[in-house]
């Protein structure tokens, strides 16, 4: 199980506490935001602080500790404090590089803000009352994701198949040279080999997030294969439809029901609504 989180009021310690098996990575916004008001403080033009962040993006989003480092280097040619700045905010949590498991080319937290918009500050006048509408929000998404997706032409979700697309453009002009069955090297600007027995590329860019890269894509022209047999499961419909097909229960009216009371139910009662 993989937490994306913005990383902020002691999460990653309280995350590993509660779920000790789990993996914990940050959302880059958080970070960024922090690094665009350290640079403001410095003597940097615009241009240059516009370059750091730039810098910054690449380097959390190379797939090798190399290409991780060259960024950071990159940096530090302009503020060692900037990059060490950096590197202090703990990469293992936000570079696709260091993170252990699979990122699954997630880089943004944005549904936890969506979340935290969602929270009312004051209008309702108790926690149970929070939670309900709260509890509202939820059903509502739960309805629009399971009608969106009765229209999907598939097989990947939407987001997954513009990706797909992209990737199918950026495979061309390159040769392949087939080693085995399963094994090929595919000549471009460099060489890179192509496992598909492990689901594999040395640019590592399909290991880490799911989806085959350009290189296994010329290797599936090359050998008829089709793209969707190597795509993570996760990103099919099915099991988008899966994550919603969960069930919210109806509360009955908050306003008559006795909440002092609420306790003294017996199993069964509770039983019918908290399932
Ligand atoms: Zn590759």
């Amino acid at each position: 199980m993989t937490f994306l989180s913005s990383g902020q009021k002691g999460l990653d310690a309280a995350v590993a506490q509660v779920f000790e098996d789990s993996h914990h990575a940050f959302g880059l916004r958080h970070i960024m935001e922090e690094l665009k008001g350290e640079l403001r403080k410095g003597p940097w033009s615009q241009q240059i602080r516009e370059g750091i962040i730039e810098d910054f993006t690449r380097a959390a989003q190379a797939c090798s500790i190399e290409d991780f480092n060259i960024s950071i280097e990159s940096i530090r040619n302009i503020s060692s404090e900037a990059a060490d700045w950096i590197i202090a905010r703990k990469p293992e949590y936000w570079s696709d590089a260091i993170f252990r498991v699979c990122r699954y080319d997630h880089f943004s937290s944005n549904i936890v803000d969506a979340f935290n918009n969602w929270i009312p500050t004051k209008k309702e006048g108790s926690i149970v009352l929070m939670i309900d509408s709260l509890r509202m929000k939820i059903m509502e998404v739960i309805e629009s994701r399971r009608e969106a997706c009765k229209v999907w032409p598939g097989p990947l979700t939407p987001t997954m198949e513009y990706k797909v697309e992209e990737e199918m453009l950026k495979a061309r002009k390159m040769t392949v040279l087939c080693s085995s069955d399963t094994v090929f090297e595919v000549r471009c600007n460099a060489i890179f080999v192509v496992n598909l027995a492990n689901w594999e590329c040395t640019c590592r860019r399909w290991q880490l997030s799911g989806l085959p890269c350009m290189h296994a894509v010329v290797v599936f022209n090359r050998t008829g294969r089709s793209f969707y047999d190597y795509c993570s499961k996760f990103f099919r419909i099915e099991s988008y439809q899966l994550t919603y097909s969960g069930t919210i229960f109806p509360i009955p009216d908050m306003d008559t029901v006795d909440f002092e009371c609420w306790g003294k139910f017996n199993s069964a009662s509770q039983a019918t609504y908290i399932r």
